[in-house]
């Protein structure tokens, strides 16, 4: 399948993924199966408010679909960013007090057809020796055969403990005592006579004393 045939038979849900993030990529399917895979397990409405949580160990492409998808999103406090540069991904529903952890345990495996042709490009471009075109093929193979494939091959699933995870903070603000910006009270550090400081003042006049 090429891009553009996968484009027209694309699933209405990842197309907006892909409107979203701005292409189509293979991290960008691993969330997209992830966000679905939850959903099934746990019938997951996309999340209103923080009823749903997700945490991904990596900050990659996959992030997007699950904010597309499950509604965790970076402005809501419901999405945990935890850059370990794992392929994994935590999903909790704070309504069924359930949560699911999905990782990947095996490197690519590519199983098409194409699999003599895969090895050669994804040898080529692991050496750095592929070209544009090469690395679009290669991406388009992967594309395909995350898709194609059933859940399990790609992911590890695991029901883990659920631990309520904390909501949001709501605090309020202050004018910083240096730049007079309005700052989260409790990102605030304090300082000498009781002035608070935001974090980049505070971190310049730590950095004017060391000189
Ligand atoms: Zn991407
Ligand atoms: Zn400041």
């Amino acid at each position: 399948m090429t891009v553009g045939e996968i484009k027209r038979k694309m699933p209405e849900d990842l197309s907006r993924c892909v409107a979203f993030h701005g292409h189509i990529c293979p991290g960008l399917i691993y969330g997209y199966r992830v966000a679905r895979e939850a959903r099934k397990l746990m019938n997951l409405r996309r999340s209103v408010d923080e009823e749903v949580v997700a945490v991904c160990e990596n900050d990659s492409c996959a992030v997007d679909a699950l904010q597309v998808l499950l509604g965790t999103v970076a402005g809501k406090g419901n999405l945990m960013i935890k850059d370990y540069g794992k392929n994994a991904f935590t999903v909790l529903s704070r309504k069924k007090r359930m949560a699911y952890r999905f990782s990947r345990k095996t490197g690519y495996n590519y199983k098409g057809k194409a699999r003599s042709e895969f090895e050669k490009l994804d040898a080529a471009a692991a050496a750095g020796t592929a070209s544009d075109a090469e690395r679009k093929k290669l991406k388009r193979l992967k594309i395909d055969d995350l898709l194609s494939r059933p859940f399990h091959e790609i992911f590890t699933t695991r029901k883990v403990r659920y631990v309520e995870p904390r909501y949001a903070p709501l605090a309020l603000s202050l004018p910083c005592a240096v730049c007079g910006e309005m700052t989260m009270a409790t990102k605030m550090l304090k300082r000498g006579g009781g002035r608070q400081l935001c974090m980049p003042c505070a971190e310049k006049s730590r950095k004017a004393k060391l000189k």
